[in-house]
């Protein structure tokens, strides 16, 4: 710029000169009029004339130096300013190169730089969104110190596991931030070995108990420096429930089988040994046997039928089905059962009322409800069924004045195998797996079992369904 404005300074001295060279010119052919007694016309005309060719030169000059300002330095100062807008991270301002008449190349040239870094910032904050996401996203914990050992990321599922905001945390070594002690000590190991740790921890609060899986690492740079750590740690509460519950079952079923085969066996080899020559006691034996073989048999029914229904895949034949004939082929299926403790049943069902469902899955819940009531309950008492339909909810309820059970069981009836009283449940023939299933067949429906019940008064039962099958 500099050297562009002493151009046109040069030029414009250039050209005064040039035009005075030729005013001293045409001064010396008038020279001879300075003298005494020179006439005074002459010299008032040469003062005239001298002071016009001034003005004229004048005019000339600033009309020349005002043309080259406008075509060198204005342009020039506006491509300044635009490169100023860009060196300040407006990348989307540009140079005009329509209203420039030359000097084109170096608005194209400033106009490339601001469009590559305009695409670079772009790319940029692309690449800091995915990763954002990708962090936000990950479904477990996360935790980055930097190389002073302090904390300089950490994401939402981070905060919401220990229950800390990010202000409360950024800038913190791993000691102030209160972290569970099993999960410092991980870090403390990681920062001090600069070596990779996996663990499973279990947290201990004051209202209940958590397990995480941690996992810390070095972060080491492109040219093996060290960048600091990183900490992901994952809640895997609910999968050590799960397999809690695996093993609870495995050791269930386990037990279940046993009992049954264990009395089998010995039964059998009693016979064996010589009992089977006295007719009284061989034909005890076998009806042991027949009953504890008939047990095993409706275990490994139910055992079958509850994995068939846990199955992915599994799924319901829906149609329209009438409640009455429906709950009316569940009674004949128990009734023998009710005859034998002469107990009776009162239905107050609807005779028209149709719902979409799979009529066979709605039988094996009714009938199972059913057999508990009869087999819960004592002899000469009643069962009532009654079924109202509400809006686009049915609801199917199977009362008895049977022994009831204590509220503080009522949460874990669902469960398998859990029962409220074993040696009763054995006698009854149950397996333990009939609430089981019911909840499991009634929940595939979309609906939901409820449960109320009075020790020594009466259990109550509750099935919602809905009436049209939400496909
Ligand atoms: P089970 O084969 O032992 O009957 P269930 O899963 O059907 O297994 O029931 C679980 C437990 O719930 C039973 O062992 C029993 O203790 C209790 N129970 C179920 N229905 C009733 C009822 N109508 N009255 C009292 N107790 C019941």
């Amino acid at each position: 710029m500099k050297s562009l404005y002493s151009r046109l300074v040069i030029a414009c001295a250039v050209l005064l000169s040039v035009l005075l060279t030729g005013l001293g010119i045409v001064l010396g052919q008038f020279f001879p009029l300075f003298a005494e007694d020179s006439d005074l016309l002459l010299q008032r005309q040469y003062w005239f004339f001298l002071i016009l060719t001034l003005a004229i030169a004048f005019v000339l000059s600033l009309f020349i130096a005002t043309r080259m300002m406008i075509q060198y330095a204005r342009p020039i100062d506006d491509m300044t300013k635009i490169a100023t807008q860009i060196a300040h991270g407006d990348y989307l301002a540009r140079v005009q190169t329509s209203e420039l008449e030359y000097d084109n190349d170096l608005a194209k040239a400033i106009n490339k730089i601001a469009s590559n870094l305009q695409e670079m910032s772009t790319m940029q904050a692309m690449e800091k969104e995915r990763l954002k996401t990708l962090i936000e996203s990950m479904g477990s914990g996360l935790l980055m110190f930097g190389r002073g050992g302090t904390v300089n990321l950490l994401n939402e599922v981070f905060e919401k596991t220990f229950g800390l905001s990010k202000n409360e945390v950024v800038g913190k070594t791993f000691k102030d931030i209160g972290l569970p002690i099993a999960i410092e000590n991980l870090i403390e190991d990681v920062f001090m070995k600069e070596q990779v740790r996996a663990e499973q921890v279990k947290i201990d609060s004051s209202d209940h108990q958590s397990y995480m899986s941690v996992y810390g690492a070095p972060v080491i740079g492109i040219h093996g420096n060290w960048l600091g750590i990183v900490v992901v740690i994952h809640d895997i509460t609910e999968l050590v429930r799960l397999e809690e519950v695996r093993k609870d079952f495995v050791a269930n079923v386990s037990h279940e089988l046993r009992t049954p085969v264990t009395s089998i066996k010995g039964f059998t080899e009693t016979l064996l040994d010589g009992a089977m020559d006295e007719p009284v006691i061989l034909k005890e034996f076998l009806e042991i046997i027949q009953k504890e073989s008939d047990r095993l048999h409706l275990l490994i029914d139910d055992l079958l039928e509850l994995s068939g229904i846990e199955r992915e895949g599994f799924s319901l034949t829906y149609a329209a089905v009438n409640v009455k004939e429906m709950i009316d082929d569940a009674m004949r299926i128990v009734s023998r059962g009710m005859e034998q403790k002469k107990m009776r049943i009162v239905a107050e069902v609807p005779e028209d009322l149709i719902i979409e469902a799979d009529a066979g899955r709605l039988i094996q819940v009714m009938v199972n409800l059913l057999s508990n009531a009869i087999n819960y309950s004592k002899e000469k008492t009643t069962v009532t069924v009654t079924v109202t339909s509400f809006m686009n909810e049915v609801v199917m309820t199977v009362r008895d004045q049977g022994i009831g059970i204590e509220q503080s069981e009522l949460p874990r009836l669902f469960e398998r195998f859990y029962r409220v009283d074993r040696a009763r449940s054995r006698d009854s023939g149950g397996t333990g797996l009939g609430l089981a299933i019911v909840k499991h067949l009634v929940e595939i429906h979309g609906g939901r079992v409820e449960v109320e019940s009075k020790l020594g008064v009466g259990t109550t039962f509750c099935i919602h369904l809905p009436i049209l099958h939400n496909k």
